[in-house]
């Protein structure tokens, strides 16, 4: 029997007993999705890594092909054929696009006396019937991670959380004015990296920059990985988890959503590392937290709305996104000023990746302030970085950062002036805007685009409990705010048709 693993299904323990050889099929330009009815195209960083990981993968297997493929049906009738094989065994995707695809694969297959035969989906901690057994929709986040706790037994003594305590807020989220940067793994310029570099090179010489090998793209590279991590970073993790610095590029972040999207490792493993690790219990909570709680959550909220979240937007916001947004030397003067804007964007543009607060609270704040379509944004999100999958780039894009969903997925959209960044990062000392200030030529952007915000949406602040905000207006000159709004976003548009 032939197991067909699909990209993202890159562990070896899940071959299964009875297969004779696994084949992985390359077929990576563009993606289009029947759930959002795009065409994504991949950035040359992902495609690397994944021509790297699926290289690796097959080497490292007993009996294992790598076959380059225009069309699926095609190339798995003429490999089944090459070894009289009648009896596929793949397992079904996580993804909704790809499993839907998959189960059409099955019929045309059969069609040509090829048994697909499509085993169930053991890449998450739980399962979508198990969480639905549970719940008639997904709870909020915190109910979903006290229940996934109880079921798994992590972090548990018998019935109680670990320390007694079910969350650790207080000990982390703060910002050490004294941090510079902290050292990271390194690279692995494997030879799988450099055969992909080579097979990609046109792509790589038209983007015109080197690109950096970070990411383990192996199994033992992901293991060495997450050692270190443990080991080295656990232990301030959450308490610099939402900082932001000009000198660091990752601070204590861990950099393994990439293994855990490809699979090089298993959720299980990453958080029994951590439970196991000699660190005080509110590192460990709020790093396995990340894993148990929010990626399980999203996962089974991505499934659950998917079928609607992509006609949803809350704000009706319809600005278009232009397409140089993410190129940071050919964005706005009044862009380029921004610190903020400009540390992260340059940082996208370099490595594929910013971590989870510079992607909400930077980026993701800026677009809902300007009144972007949440839908370019998400696209663009899913095209730029290096560990975009659908089943999270959506919903974090959507529902946590863009609000596009109402209420769904966050109590209250994810909106803040320089107050907030200013506290959490060093980027205003380097600013040509001023944080403190509301108005005039050197006032933060973000403190005019803010307030604008929530005098416009009032009601909706109303519902989610946070009049206090509402009640800061009364102090401002809102003929002032609305003046400077509208010449900031005309300096945006005057952009997007230049582009
Ligand atoms: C607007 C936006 C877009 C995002 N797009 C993606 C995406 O395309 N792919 C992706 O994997 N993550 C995405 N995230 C979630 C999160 O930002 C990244 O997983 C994280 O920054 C990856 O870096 P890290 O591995 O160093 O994470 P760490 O900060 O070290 O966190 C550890 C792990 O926790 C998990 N995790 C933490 N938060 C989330 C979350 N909100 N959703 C799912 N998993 C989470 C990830 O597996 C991550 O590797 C997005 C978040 C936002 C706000
Ligand atoms: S002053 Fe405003 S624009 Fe500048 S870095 Fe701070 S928040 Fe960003």
């Amino acid at each position: 029997m032939i197991q067909w693993i699909l990209y993202n299904q890159l562990h070896h323990d899940y071959v299964f007993d009875e297969v004779e050889r696994i084949l992985v099929l390359h077929s990576c330009s563009s993606i289009s999705t029947k759930t959002s009815a795009w065409s994504i195209s991949l950035n040359i960083y992902s495609k690397v890594v994944s021509y790297a990981a699926w290289k690796a993968f097959v080497d490292s297997a007993k009996d294992g092909d790598f076959l380059l493929s225009q069309s699926r049906e095609e190339s798995l009738f003429d490999y089944c054929s090459l070894y009289a094989c009648t009896y596929l065994v793949v397992m079904d995707s996580c993804e909704a696009y790809v499993s839907h695809r998959l189960h059409r694969l099955k019929k045309t297959l059969g069609d040509r006396w090829i048994t697909l035969d499509i085993r169930p989906n053991t890449q998450f901690l739980v399962s979508y019937n198990e969480c639905s057994q549970t719940f008639d929709e997904p709870p909020v986040m915190e109910s979903f991670y006290r229940w996934m706790r109880k079921k798994t037994d992590i972090l548990m003594d018998d019935d109680k959380p670990q320390g007694w305590k079910r969350n650790y807020d207080k000990e982390n989220r703060k910002f050490d004015r004294t941090f510079t940067d902290v050292t990271h793994l390194g690279f692995w310029e494997s030879l799988f990296w450099q055969e992909a570099c080579e097979y990609y090179q046109e792509d790589i010489a038209l983007w015109g920059k080197e690109l950096q090998p970070y990411i383990p793209v192996t199994r033992q590279e992901s293991l060495l990985l997450l050692d270190f991590f443990v080991h080295q970073h656990l232990d301030r993790f959450g308490e610099l988890e939402d900082a932001m610095y000009t000198t660091s590029d990752f601070v204590y972040h861990s950099l393994l959503s990439i293994p855990l999207n490809f699979w090089l490792l298993t959720p299980e493993e990453v958080i029994v590392a951590i439970e196991s690790a000699d660190s005080a219990i509110n590192n460990k909570e709020w790093c396995i937290r990340q894993i148990l709680g929010w990626r399980e959550y999203m996962n089974q909220w991505f499934h659950y709305y998917k079928d609607e979240i992509y006609d949803q937007n809350f704000f009706n916001h319809t600005r278009d996104l232009p397409y140089r947004f993410w190129k940071p030397d050919k964005a706005p003067e009044t862009v380029k000023k921004m610190t903020c804007m400009s540390h992260v964007l340059d940082k996208v543009d370099r490595l594929w990746y910013s971590h989870h607060i510079e992607r909400l609270m930077i980026i993701g704040n800026f677009c809902l302030l300007v009144w972007y379509n949440p839908h370019h944004i998400n696209k663009r999100f899913w095209e730029q970085y290096a560990d975009a999958f659908e089943r999270v780039v959506t919903p974090n894009v959507l529902g946590m950062s863009q609000y596009a969903d109402g209420w769904k997925l966050a109590t209250k959209p994810y909106v803040a002036s320089a107050n907030y960044v200013n506290k959490m990062s060093n980027y205003c000392k380097w600013c040509a805007y001023n944080p403190k200030e509301k108005y005039g030529d050197n006032a933060c952007p973000l403190n005019y685009l803010y307030r604008k915000f929530v005098d416009t949406n009032k009601e909706t602040f109303v519902k989610g409990r946070q009049s206090f905000i509402i009640n800061h207006l009364k102090k401002i000159d809102s003929a002032l705010i609305d003046k400077q709004t509208d010449d900031f976003i005309i300096s945006l548009d005057r952009d997007a048709k230049d582009s």
